[in-house]
């Protein structure tokens, strides 16, 4: 857990004081990781966690590219699909969350704050319904792109 966030900017640039809590998801840092703590810690200090930052910020960790007719066809079962998805992923890995989901003319965008989660929705879609996917990985970069089409 700790190693996914030493090379990411949003988390090296910001000091965040153990034990703190985000302001506005909740999130809690304590010994080195993020976690959910209900309540948190009363003697926490108030933070904006790396995931918030990279919203307000739409920095985005990965973008996952959908399309083709079945897409059209099945566009509410996808949506669920890829909801609890993120429901599952933010749970294990706070940080893991959605950044936007973009319907544009025919195809479905969706930005993500790293790269995991991007990739497990893209997995998760075509697990459950087929169709072609493809993962690519920019070089030297913690990014991905996931494509996923199904006619
Ligand atoms: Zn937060």
């Amino acid at each position: 857990m700790i190693n996914d966030y030493v090379n990411d900017p949003y988390f090296v640039k910001e000091k965040y004081p153990d034990i703190s809590v985000c302001e506005k998801c909740g999130v809690v840092f304590h010994e080195g990781i993020f976690e959910w703590l209900n309540p948190p810690p009363a003697n926490a200090q108030k933070m904006i966690c790396p995931a918030c930052r990279r919203i307000a910020d739409k920095y985005e960790g990965g973008v996952v590219y959908l399309k083709g007719s079945f897409l059209q066809k099945h566009k509410e079962e996808i949506l669920n699909l890829i909801k609890n998805v993120e429901e599952n992923e933010k749970f294990l890995r706070p940080l893991e969350r959605i950044i936007e989901i973009r319907e544009e003319k025919d195809e479905i965008v969706i930005t993500t704050t790293y790269e995991h989660i991007a990739r497990r929705i893209g997995e998760a879609i075509h697990k459950a319904y087929k169709g072609s996917l493809k993962l690519n990985y920019p070089e030297d970069t913690k990014y991905i792109r996931v494509y996923w089409e199904r006619e």
